[in-house]
């Protein structure tokens, strides 16, 4: 394992949520939205977490750049990120499929909305979000630099904070009694414990 094999792994979990995410976002985009909380909340959150998960490690890995935040690589811990890279790509592609049209970039419920209870979503009620915490602990383990390393982590940990009772709520109005059921029989991100 070298610096380079390790940034390019992480381009590849870049491309690879985009290209998993590309045709989901295209079907979803024909489905009419019957109730949105998009606001300026929302794209706020979904800028720092964009910033956070993408911007800021993809400068570092075209430019280096913050180089005062540089620590030794360590070939094990990068090779523990490829294995979590994976896991992460794996964890999209599974929450995808299973949400199928329902997908949205933001809070959102569509028109004739499934609630989705089975496959990935049995044990756990985010396990999108858990994809992206995954996809946080490669890029840790990935790039060696403080600032572009960890900076998944606040960028996605801010949204995740601030969204996910909101999106709870939602989904409460939306479909009442079998959501909070559903809440009482899973974890939100690891099944049982969190
Ligand atoms: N929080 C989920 C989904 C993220 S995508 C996860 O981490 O897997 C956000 C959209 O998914 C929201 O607009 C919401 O309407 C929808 N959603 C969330 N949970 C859902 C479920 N169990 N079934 C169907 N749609 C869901």
């Amino acid at each position: 394992m070298t610096p380079t094999i390790a940034k390019a792994a992480f381009v590849l979990l870049a491309v690879g949520w985009y290209l998993i995410r590309v045709p989901f976002a295209r079907k979803s985009r024909r489905t009419p939205i019957a109730r949105s909380a998009r606001g300026v909340r929302e794209i706020t959150l979904l800028s720092i977490s964009f910033t956070g998960l993408g911007l800021v490690p993809l400068v570092y890995v075209a430019t280096g750049f913050p180089k005062f935040a540089a620590y030794t690589f360590n070939p094990v811990q990068a090779f523990v990120g490829v294995i979590v890279t994976c896991a992460a790509l794996a964890m999209f592609r599974l929450t995808h499929k299973a949400l199928g049209r329902n997908w949205s970039v933001t809070l959102e419920v569509r028109e004739n909305h499934k609630l989705v209870t089975e496959g990935v979503y049995r044990r756990i009620r985010h396990p999108m979000y858990t994809a992206f915490w995954l996809w946080a602990v490669a890029q840790a383990l990935l790039l060696p630099n403080f600032v572009a390393g960890l900076s998944g982590i606040v960028g996605f940990g801010t949204l995740y904070l601030f969204r996910v009772a909101e999106e709870e709520r939602l989904m409460i109005e939306a479909f009442g009694e079998p959501y909070r059921a559903y809440m009482a029989r899973t974890g939100r991100l690891i099944p049982r414990i969190l």
